[in-house]
């Protein structure tokens, strides 16, 4: 599942390619549930015609501010963008939504989970409020982050997974930032200690910049669940040190990494690192 690093490479790849400025002529939706709000015969309507402003993220949402409206997309499991010229063959099997631009370029929206979802709306703070805290922001102090721990009975996996809390992690960058912080993925949010506390806050950030750096995480062999809008794989894959890695050693001590399931989620650490 694309996770903050792989939404924001995917906007920043959006910008280079020059997308903000282009006016979308007219819209095709080949699934019409990926269109959740308003219905699929209503987005292409009011749609076509507006200029893509400027291309955000907020948490994991891609986030274009159009002329009149706010398209808001959540590419979930497997949602994916490439950039085609209108003289490539239009026949692609989780080809969802396209988008054709002024500019002779299509923006294809592909998902094979079909769990995506796309919001054109006028309100989009009533979606985005529902957020938490953006991890690269200022707003990321340790005392916002102490004042969101504060009180809570939850295992700390589920808590950073849950995007009212902060926005944006998943479970890659969530395992990968514990792993850091030498936290177990079951410990409690309340029994976390100050220096705990601030090992996290360091970690969470880290691992999501290094994510970016690296372009993202796409894992699998030869269908990536994830690839940039320009088809190419990350490769943070080849710099995680826990996630995935049970029953290999861990970098730092060397014990054999274990997985267990932490809210149903697959979740990997370092038995001697991260005492439970
Ligand atoms: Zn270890």
């Amino acid at each position: 599942m694309p996770e903050l690093p792989e939404v924001e490479t995917i906007i920043r790849e959006m910008r280079e390619a020059n997308l903000e400025g282009r006016t979308i002529e007219k819209a095709h939706i080949f699934w019409e549930r990926s269109i959740a709000v308003p219905s699929p015969s209503a987005f292409c309507k009011k749609i076509a015609r507006q200029k893509i402003l400027h291309i955000n993220r907020r948490g994991k949402f891609l986030v274009f501010t159009l002329s009149e409206d706010t398209l808001l997309i959540h590419l979930r499991m497997t949602g994916k963008f490439l950039i085609a010229k209108k003289t490539d063959p239009i026949t692609h099997s989780h080809e969802r939504v396209r988008l054709y631009l002024d500019d002779g370029r299509i923006l294809r929206y592909e998902d094979q989970r079909k769990f995506g979802k796309w919001n054109l709306v006028s309100n989009p703070q009533e979606y985005l409020n529902q957020l938490g805290i953006e991890p690269l922001s200022v707003d990321f102090t340790l005392t916002a982050f102490k004042a969101l721990l504060k009180g809570h009975q939850r295992q700390i996996k589920p808590f950073l997974l849950d995007q009212h809390f902060v926005a944006g992690l998943g479970n890659i960058y969530v395992d990968e930032a514990l792993w850091v912080a030498k936290i177990h993925p079951l410990r409690r949010v309340s029994t976390l200690t100050q220096k705990e506390t601030e090992a996290l806050h360091n970690a969470i950030p880290l691992v999501l910049q290094n994510g970016i750096k690296n372009t993202g995480t796409s894992l699998g062999a030869a269908r990536a669940n994830y690839f940039s809008i320009s088809g190419r794989r990350g490769t943070n894959q080849n710099q995680l040190n826990v996630f995935r890695k049970d029953g290999l050693p861990c970098p730092r001590c060397q014990t054999i990494i274990q997985k267990i399931t932490v809210g149903q989620r697959g979740s990997h650490f370092c038995p001697t690192c991260q005492v439970f």
